[in-house]
């Protein structure tokens, strides 16, 4: 099965593909986690990566476009795997689809989850992360026990620069701009599917079980 997860940062991308991705036996492709990791490897690429992200703007294509298709070249991916974050402006749909195409390997669903602005400013300004673990908090929603300290390993919980507001404002205005317009483009490919996006995690959850179960018997 091969799923892109298109939708405004915020919308729960992660959170699914990381659910499907152990569901459905996926493997996890995620460009926001990619570069984070580059980012924290400290390497030079990982700086100029970061001044981008911190701003809350797009990385440049042909970086992204090519991270993506080395790893779409190994075969024991190219078959199974849910993309989120990726593509997210119409030159990296294009890009995508012509390797997808020279590989024979259609894609099988886009789902676009889709989100309204005030949930998506209030789920990333509120978010908070464990800087061991990664796990996600978020300050109302799901809490910590104990305030800005991890459940799991005790370790600080921190907010990523690009959760604080004003860079949320923007990465919402870039996805408007530059992201948004790949759903018509997806969808004149018949293979978009819509959730809502605006849904909690686990309302969302059943909702993505029951649409591949369904799908998978038609
Ligand atoms: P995410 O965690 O998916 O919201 O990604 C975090 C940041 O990584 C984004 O705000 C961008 O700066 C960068 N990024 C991730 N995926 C892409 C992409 N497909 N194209 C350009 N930049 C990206």
């Amino acid at each position: 099965m091969r799923i892109v997860l298109l939708g405004p940062p915020g919308a729960g991308k992660g959170t699914q593909a990381k659910v499907l991705s152990n569901n459905l036996k996926l493997a996890h492709l995620s460009t926001g986690d990619m570069f984070r990791d580059a980012v924290k490897s400290g390497s030079v690429a990982g700086k100029k990566l970061s001044e981008y992200m911190q701003q809350g703007l797009l990385v440049p294509d042909e970086t992204v476009n090519e991270i993506i298709t080395q790893k779409l070249k190994d075969e024991s991916i190219q078959n199974n795997f849910v993309l989120d974050g990726y593509p997210r402006t119409l030159p990296q749909a294009v890009e995508l689809d012509k390797f997808l195409k020279s590989n024979k390997i259609p894609l099988d669903y886009v789902i676009y989850m889709q989100a309204s602005e005030d949930v998506v400013i209030s789920r990333l300004t509120g978010r908070r992360v464990c800087e061991k673990c990664g796990y996600n908090y978020h300050i109302k929603n799901i809490p910590p026990k104990k305030s800005g300290i991890c459940d799991y390993d005790g370790a600080e919980l921190y907010q990523r620069k690009d959760d604080e507001e004003e860079t949320v404002r923007r990465r919402w205005k870039v996805y408007s701009e530059q992201t948004a317009l790949l759903i018509d483009y997806y969808a004149g490919k018949a293979i978009l599917r819509e959730v809502d996006g605006d849904l909690d995690v686990d309302a969302l959850n059943k909702y993505l079980n029951a649409l591949f179960q369904n799908e998978n018997l038609s």
